[in-house]
């Protein structure tokens, strides 16, 4: 039987759902953390000096000493292979954006003492440090010559080693950090972990100033809400677009989108609740924190949310979870889509970035206090973030960049790619009373808005959710986090977390020397805060917008307040070199200016690839599978056409003829769009040479609008051509399982 969009349908209303049996329940606390060499783990597997000092290096930075390291890759592989696994590897985060990893088998030839060999299961502390796969195959912008084509990887500590299973055995995997061999970051990992470390020695400056003397280190705490789409796999198997692209290039509008709304937060259908019962379960034996899962505005869209954990360790997890609903997805016969725009006029999917700062005994920074100091040493932070979002929004666009994702930002369903700050009109009234604060402290029961002295005067209490009820905004402020929006969902959230990390040390850091100028010029501290904030909410005030992002209104009064407005990726990407941009990450050594350029010209070259990929699919769909069966409607058509004609004899041409005439429209239309499509892709592709910005515009500028004058007429044909011909599987399919 061949393929067509009725056939697809006559089959799955024959066959049953695909049932997959359950996997054995358990509670999640007890599954918790199964499969995760943890600090637990380890506390009991490893002599005490060892665990204190591997301890110590975990919480506060420095590398272990190598006997050390011997003892406890023993010890991991002796838990390793005890559950089963046959296998180690080092993972890691090239840039890519995919996670990679290459397996060693725990097998080392022992001459023994009569001159034979034996193989035995070696795993030592060399072998846990470092790593060296052939790197020449992932993309290092120039920073790798050909003939020094190696890198290396390396454990990161502060990440736990875990167990993956699959039905061929278990692999134990350890996290690392990937270098070039001369030491230049190859990874996402590498400056997240220097930006983490950036913003914990600037904030750690602001609390020794307000006389916090126990706080050992400062620490990013994230909280990733993943949203993803569910397409049955049969359907999914017939749309290359979706399989290699990730994104439909054709399809024309569903009879039903999500114009009704009733998928929102909607009962979840059994079929899915099962896929999400073992994604759950496989998340839990790995330590990630999945807690909340629903369905999204979409059809077929869903989401789930973990709760927050140090951004290291979430953004290891969010990899893993993006993993794991893919291959689970499969077990399930669904395809799971994790592009920012699957299917055109239907919402994309992001990922919300929940960020926080806690320091080392459990305090979260953005938490506003119940007295006074605590409300100063908050409004201090806030008065960071602020700066670090106003005076640094490209850095942050920059977390925010690729090919998918421009598809959704700005797309009324999606914040704008203006970057502001939402703070709600409480705390607006709040830095607005700081910025007009006058003397004569108020309390909480009297404080009334207008007047706010630091140090003096506590702020009202906050009301939480009313805060999370604007979603347009792109950074939002919910209580005791800020939520970062435009990421998209199939991105690591790593590139988000370096650009904020590292903007809010370069905002801690302006902050925490002029405090302590003052300071040391006699000047008290409840006075210097209350000056500094004063200045510093006045001059940052433009980033705080609390109306809607979506409104038209907002791009104008953006633009009158100078706030940057990056529409589209390349537009963004080509800022990063630019010196202000490139400061942020210079200052504390987040990035080198030899891996800022590099990564520029990844992402430039990413952005092409996928273009290009597009463009190629756009060209084979629509020439071999939508012209062919166009054609021969059209041929179909014409004779029918043709026969009404002679049976009228009429002047004026019937509906069929007009009928052909507005088919033959598309199909000669489809025709030019296709051939200028790909005329323009040859002259394109023989731009090699010429620089990469170059070669990106033209792809954002030659491309899109081709491949979108394509679409027009072949979406418009598949509602006019028979669907026991379509060749391809319909949106309503695909939406609505
Ligand atoms: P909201 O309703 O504001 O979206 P939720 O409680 O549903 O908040 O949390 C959304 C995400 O934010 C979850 O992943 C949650 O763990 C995370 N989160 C909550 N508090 C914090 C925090 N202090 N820092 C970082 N993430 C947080
Ligand atoms: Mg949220």
């Amino acid at each position: 039987m061949s393929y067509s969009a009725r056939n697809a349908v006559r089959v799955a209303v024959a066959t049953e759902k695909p049932q997959v049996a359950p996997l054995p329940r358990q509670l999640p606390s007890e599954l918790f953390g199964r499969d995760v060499f943890s600090m637990n783990v380890m506390r009991d597997r490893l002599p005490q000096a060892i665990f204190s000092r591997l301890e110590q290096v975990i919480k506060t930075g420095g590398s272990l000493l190598e006997g050390d390291a011997d003892v406890i890759a023993g010890a991991m592989k002796d838990w390793a292979i005890e559950r089963g696994a046959t296998h180690y590897t080092h993972w890691f985060q090239p840039m890519t954006g995919a996670t990679a990893e290459k397996h060693d088998a725990f097998l080392t030839p022992l001459l023994t003492s009569d001159g034979g060999s034996a193989m035995i299961n070696e795993f030592s502390g060399k072998m846990l440090i470092k790593g060296e796969p052939d790197a020449s195959s992932f993309p290092s912008g120039g920073i790798r010559a050909t003939f020094e084509a190696r890198g290396y990887t390396a454990w990161d500590p502060t990440s736990p080693v875990f167990l993956l299973e699959n039905q061929n055995g278990k692999t134990m995997y350890v996290p690392s950090i990937f270098l070039s061999y001369t030491g230049e970051s190859l990874d996402r990992k590498t400056p997240l972990l220097r930006s983490l470390e950036a913003m914990s020695q600037q904030a750690l400056r602001i609390l020794r100033l307000f006389g916090n003397t126990g706080a050992r280190r400062v620490n990013a705490m994230v909280g990733a809400e993943q949203e993803y789409f569910l397409v049955d796999r049969r359907y999914f198997k017939l749309r290359t677009d979706l399989r290699l692209a990730g994104r439909s290039v054709f399809g024309a509008q569903p009879a039903k989108g999500q114009e009704l709304e009733d998928h929102y937060f909607g009962a979840i259908s059994p079929r899915v609740l099962a896929f999400m019962a073992e994604v759950e379960e496989r998340m839990w034996a790995l330590g990630i924190p999945a807690r909340t899962r629903h369905n999204e505005v979409a059809p077929a869209q869903f989401e789930l949310a973990p709760m927050f954990e140090s951004a290291n360790i979430a953004t290891d997890h969010n990899m893993l979870t993006m993993e794991i609903l893919r291959t689970t997805a499969e077990r399930h016969e669904f395809a799971c889509l994790l592009h920012e725009k699957p299917f055109a006029g239907i919402n994309g999917s992001g990922k919300h970035n929940n960020w926080s700062m806690c320091d080392s005994e459990g305090n979260n920074l953005l938490n506003p206090g119940s007295t006074p100091s605590d409300n100063a040493q908050f409004l201090t932070f806030l008065a960071a973030v602020l700066r670090a979002v106003h005076e640094h929004a490209i850095a942050l666009r920059l977390g925010t960049v690729g090919a998918g994702n421009d598809h959704r930002l700005g797309a009324n369903e999606a914040p704008p790619a203006i970057i502001s700050v939402f703070l709600g009109e409480q705390l607006t009234s709040v830095i607005e009373g700081v910025i007009a604060g006058k003397k004569g402290g108020k309390d909480a029961s009297s404080w009334g808005g207008g007047v706010m002295e630091v140090g003096v005067s506590t702020m009202p209490p906050l009301p939480r959710d009313i805060s999370d009820r604007n979603r347009t905004s792109p950074f939002a402020f919910t209580g005791n986090k800020f939520e970062f929006r435009a990421v998209g969902a199939s991105q690591s959230i790593a590139p988000a977390n370096i650009a904020l990390n590292a903007a809010v040390a370069c905002a801690l850091d302006d902050i925490a020397t002029e405090l302590e100028n003052a300071l040391k010029k006699g000047q008290a501290l409840n006075s210097a805060v209350q000056e500094t904030l004063a200045r510093l909410f006045k001059a940052h005030l433009p980033v705080v917008f609390n109306g809607n992002g979506y409104a038209e209104e907002w791009q104008a009064e953006a633009a009158k307040r100078g706030l940057p407005n990056l529409k589209d990726s390349v537009s963004a990407i080509a800022r990063y070199s630019d010196k202000e941009v490139m400061d942020v990450f210079l200052r504390h050594g987040v990035l080198s200016q030899r891996e800022i350029l590099a990564r520029q010209e990844i992402l430039l070259e990413n952005y092409i690839k996928n273009i290009h990929v597009e463009t190629k699919l756009t060209c084979s769909i629509g020439r071999s599978l939508i012209l062919p069966v166009a054609l021969g409607w059209l041929k179909d058509m014409g004779e029918t056409a043709k026969t009404v004609q002679s049976l009228a004899q009429s002047a004026s041409p019937a509906p069929e003829e007009t009928y052909f005439m507005r088919l033959r429209g598309h199909v000669t239309g489809l025709m030019a769009a296709l051939d200028d499509l790909d005329a323009k892709h040859e002259q394109l592709d023989a731009m090699e040479g010429s620089g990469v910005l170059r070669r990106a515009e033209a792809a954002r500028d030659e491309l899109l609008p081709r491949m979108a004058a394509c679409r027009v007429h072949a979406d418009a044909l598949e509602g006019m051509v028979d669907d026991d011909r379509w060749p391809l599987p319909k949106y309503n399919e695909l939406l609505w399982h």
